[in-house]
């Protein structure tokens, strides 16, 4: 029956075909594009194998690696030039490593090797060795160096996601020691994710709590000196380590997706205290942090306008403060959320100006009323020339953009007395005042703020 033997063989044949085209396709989604390596996805489930095969007592270490200045290098000769680098350096490390090593691109400038190597200092010192080596690019030299954070199973960690938790704080005390260098996950580093855990749950417990609390710092007119306004602080007022400032958990709560529940509860705890303050004229504004991450939630603006409509703060006297890292993140977000806010006449502040890329062209083009002069520009004003210089010609050019200017952290009388005769119209710091709590703040209000009497009635 040649016809049917003949169709069995194409059938054959388009099997295989499609066989191939499968195992093309795997491989494809397990490949990272850039580089030729292994992906991030792959890397998880060729980690998770190698610890299941090495139950008999092998151990299996892995290596995190991030470069040291990829960011910079990115920026001063583009994506492109950036792209080069990584791939090159994908080959290089390929080619370096061992046959039954597994390395990967985790995304970015972030690299991983699994390795059975027995001596892991030694395999360390070879990654940072590759890592240094230069490269020309566009007709430059660039060696871009690298940090290499190490954790060890089983005796380190005892699962794939603990061996990664803890290399990668290795590789953040690498970095933070300078870079360049390895380090490898030990009894301090322990210590500190032990601590951490703890910290993590007692914060996700904090928020139902209530332990997070709003505090206040006035916000001061230059002219007259009256506190017109108030800036809320969130405090975490922690059960034994007492009150904690939120440089001690708003980082952590960022990187747990706790943030917005904190902003959240900050939020209506300071509305609810505030709205009095505002109804009696005892202020006109109040000012509230909200998180990029926050900001990144395409419901933002709306979700916040539905949430101030349930408390009694009039959206007028809503100031709501963004960084600029985040308006330059995602230009087009921004405004969406922006416009929107201010289409109902919430106020909306650009915090830290003068830390980041101080983004002239975004203010010109997006309803910003407000600009916050970083601490780190006022330090300076009246003893450096040439920062005071600066600080008054941002005054003039906001003046002429039509938005007003907070100048924060005000720390003495120098710095107040220079701003105002620069025309500075709002100040805050610890010149006026710190940050307090709701009833401190209230007491000072009505004793200093009480709203003028108004005129008598001639008699
Ligand atoms: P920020 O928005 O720039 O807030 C100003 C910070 O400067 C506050 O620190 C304030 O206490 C401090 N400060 C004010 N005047 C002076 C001064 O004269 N000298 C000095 N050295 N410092 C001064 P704090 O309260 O520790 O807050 C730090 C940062 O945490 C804030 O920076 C803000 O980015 C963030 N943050 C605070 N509350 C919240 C919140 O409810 N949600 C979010 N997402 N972030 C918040
Ligand atoms: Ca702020
Ligand atoms: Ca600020």
């Amino acid at each position: 029956m040649p016809q049917l033997s003949n169709s069995l063989s194409e059938l054959a044949a388009r099997v295989a075909e499609l066989e191939a085209e499968r195992e093309m396709t795997l491989r494809l989604a397990q490949t990272d594009s850039l580089t030729g390596l292994v992906n991030r996805g792959a890397f998880t489930s060729g980690l998770c194998e190698r610890l299941e095969a090495a139950r008999d007592g092998a151990s299996v270490a892995l290596f995190v690696i991030d470069l040291d200045r990829f960011k910079h290098l990115n920026d001063s000769l583009g994506h492109h030039a950036g792209d080069l680098l990584l791939a090159e350096l994908g080959r290089r490390l390929r080619d370096d490593a061992a046959p039954d090593e597994l390395i990967a691109r985790l995304g970015g400038d972030e690299f991983a090797l699994v390795s059975s190597a027995a001596d892991v200092a030694r395999r360390a010192e070879r990654l940072l060795n590759v890592l240094g080596q230069q490269q020309q690019i566009y007709g430059r030299t660039v060696a871009p160096g690298g940090s290499v954070g190490v954790a060890v199973f089983p005796q380190d960690a005892q699962d794939a996601a603990d061996l990664q938790r803890f290399a990668d704080m290795a590789l953040y005390r690498a970095k933070s020691g300078g870079g360049r260098r390895w380090s490898r996950f030990d009894a301090e580093l322990r210590e500190e994710s032990e601590r951490r855990r703890t910290l993590e749950d007692e914060l996700r417990r904090a928020i139902p709590a209530g332990e997070i609390e709003p505090w206040f710092q006035p916000i001061i007119d230059s002219m007259t000196g009256r506190m017109v306004g108030v800036e809320v602080l969130a405090r975490w007022r922690h059960p034994e380590k007492g009150l904690l400032a939120p440089a001690a958990f708003v980082p952590m709560a960022e990187e747990l997706g706790l943030i917005r529940a904190i902003d959240e509860a900050v939020f209506e705890a300071a509305c609810a205290r505030t709205a009095p303050w505002v109804a009696e004229g005892l202020i006109e504004s109040v000012s509230c942090n909200v998180s990029p991450r926050d900001l990144m939630d395409p419901g933002f603006s709306r979700k916040l306008i539905g949430r101030l409509g349930r408390t009694a703060l009039p959206a007028t006297a809503l100031t709501v403060e963004i960084t600029e890292t985040f308006l330059l993140q995602d230009l087009a977000l921004s405004r969406r959320h922006i416009e929107r806010l201010a289409a109902r006449g919430v106020n909306v502040a650009l915090d830290d100006f003068g830390t980041g890329y101080s983004n002239l062209r975004a203010l010109m083009h997006l309803p910003i009323q407000t600009v916050k002069l970083d601490r780190s520009l006022i330090d300076d004003v009246g003893r450096d020339a040439r920062v005071s210089k600066l600080v008054a010609s941002l005054l003039h050019a906001a003046r002429a953009l039509g938005v007003r200017i907070v100048a924060e952290g005000v720390e003495d009388e120098g710095q107040a007395l220079f701003l105002r005769s620069a025309g500075c119209e709002r100040m805050q710091g610890y010149f006026f005042a710190r940050p307090m709590p709701a009833d401190q703040m209230e007491a000072l209000l009505r004793e200093e703020n009480a709203p003028e009497p108004r005129l008598a009635v001639a008699s």
